[in-house]
């Protein structure tokens, strides 16, 4: 019986999943047991839109289809938190399975702290994540880094350090580190991230530690909750799922690539920190990039923290309408708002049409937050920084004290 804390290889016994997904398909294989099992009414997972350049977020209701979702996709940059708010009432009034990376489930834990998801009624499915390519990089990489037409490939993986492609005539991979230096690869926000084994899931699952006879093959499992390790038990019981203890090399490994990553992320983050420089220098490189803001809203839309039904950006006496370019209050108020929270998913970045670099605005100014307050975003339910903060309070202080700094109050 699996517990949590318990590692194993596990994989699924359905022929047609396995050989569709990514490694030995568990992921694919629990979530047609939990639908079967009516362990969950809906699975919110991931599917191949047009090509593998178009990840598409889909429902599923009949465990006939779940096999559309199997497989990762490298080059699909979503982010599911936010839809289960959106679309699913904060999985308020369903049972919803849910595949995650670190950023989804991050997200997932902010909106369930501010109450708009209901954490009871989700089984999440975490996988392990090591990056993500935005579309338009990974056809212009393929096209000019591997000298191969985007439209002739039809598989992509990223293993052992290589981005790796299939096409029509063959195959090439190359190290992501050398397609960094040249920038190309992975998302900024991804080189930054160190959500790498998303242990705050019911499951961790990934190819980490994946080692002899069954590399590519199983999937490296990770059981997180009493939830978690519920399902596993279930679905190994009934035959869906076949598990094995992991070598003891294997937990080594998966460990040691775990280490490496973050080793790749703090160099990611000093380089991309230390280039925005500090306080004013740095504000004056955030107003001048955020000037070339046209107001569309998309970092809002998208951004898995902001979702006031009453935005602040849209009062009229905070941000005047009509006025280029648009004053930096409407930076201000989201970084004020968010930046406490910020999980650095890439969201706001990815779907600027600007190309304004707010990420790693919001997630610099994160970062010096939690170092101030030791408040880390998205892995517990502890409340964020201004939540922490009464207003009468602290206008009280700062009549009396005459400044509007708020960290003596969280010394003990
Ligand atoms: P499958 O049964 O094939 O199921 C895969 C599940 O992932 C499906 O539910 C599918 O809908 C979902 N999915 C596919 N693409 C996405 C996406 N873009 N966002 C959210 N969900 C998605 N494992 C590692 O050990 N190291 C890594 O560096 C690593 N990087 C990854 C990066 C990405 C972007 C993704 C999606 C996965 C990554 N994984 C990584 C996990 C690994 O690729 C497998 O998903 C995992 O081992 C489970 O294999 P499986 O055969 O059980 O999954
Ligand atoms: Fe993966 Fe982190 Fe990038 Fe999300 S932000 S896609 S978890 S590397
Ligand atoms: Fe993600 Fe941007 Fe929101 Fe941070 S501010 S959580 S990076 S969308
Ligand atoms: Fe809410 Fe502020 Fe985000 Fe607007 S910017 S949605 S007010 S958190
Ligand atoms: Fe401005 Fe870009 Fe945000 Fe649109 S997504 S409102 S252009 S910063």
């Amino acid at each position: 019986m699996a517990a949590k804390g318990d590692m194993f290889y596990a994989w699924t016994t359905n022929k047609d999943l396995a050989d569709k997904a990514e490694c030995g398909g568990a992921v694919t294989g629990l979530m047609k047991f939990a639908l079967e099992n009516k362990i969950v009414d809906a699975v919110l997972a991931v599917k191949k839109g047009k090509d593998l350049y178009d990840a598409v977020p889909t429902i599923i209701t009949d465990p006939k289809e779940i096999g559309t979702t199997a497989g990762s996709l490298h080059c699909g940059t979503l982010l599911m938190s936010k839809l289960v708010k959106k679309y699913f009432n904060g999985a308020n009034d369903m049972k919803l399975g849910i595949t995650i990376k670190g950023c989804d489930m991050m997200g997932l834990y902010e909106l369930a702290k501010r109450k708009q998801v209901n954490l009871d009624n989700l089984v999440m499915i975490g996988v392990n994540c090591g990056g993500s390519v935005s579309p338009v990089m990974a056809r212009k990489m393929i096209t000019e880094k591997y000298g191969v037409d985007p439209d002739k490939v039809h598989k992509e993986e990223i293993d052992k350090g290589q981005f790796i492609i299939e096409y029509e005539g063959g195959h090439k991979g190359i190290s992501v580190d050398e397609l960094e230096e040249h920038g190309f690869g992975r998302r900024t926000n991804c080189r930054r991230c160190k959500l790498k084994v998303t242990r705050q899931a019911d499951l961790a699952c990934g190819n980490w530690g994946v080692i002899g006879d069954k590399a590519g093959k199983a999937t490296f499992v990770e059981i997180c909750s009493d939830k978690g390790a519920d399902l596993f038990n279930k679905a190994v019981a009934a035959g869906a799922l076949k598990a094995e203890k992991p070598p003891e090399p294997a937990i080594a490994i998966r460990s040691k690539v775990e280490k490496a990553m973050f080793k790749l992320a703090d160099k990611w983050r000093e380089k991309d920190f230390k280039g925005l420089g500090q306080g004013n220098e740095r504000l004056k490189k955030i107003m001048e990039d955020t000037s070339r803001c046209i107001k569309c809203y998309q970092c809002i839309e998208q951004c898995p923290i902001c979702y006031c039904v009453e935005c602040s950006t849209k009062k009229p006496y905070l941000v005047p309408p009509g006025v280029l370019p648009v004053p930096f209050m409407f930076h201000m108020i989201r970084f004020v708002h968010i930046s406490d929270s910020c999980v650095n998913c890439g969201q706001c970045e990815e779907a600027c049409p600007m190309e304004i670099r707010n990420s790693l605005y919001m997630h610099a100014i994160q970062q010096d937050l939690e170092k101030m307050f030791g408040h880390v975003p998205g892995v517990d339910m502890s409340l964020p920084v201004l939540a922490l903060v009464e207003e009468p309070t602290e206008r009280g202080r700062l009549a009396s004290t005459g400044t509007d700094q708020i960290y003596d109050i969280f010394k003990s």
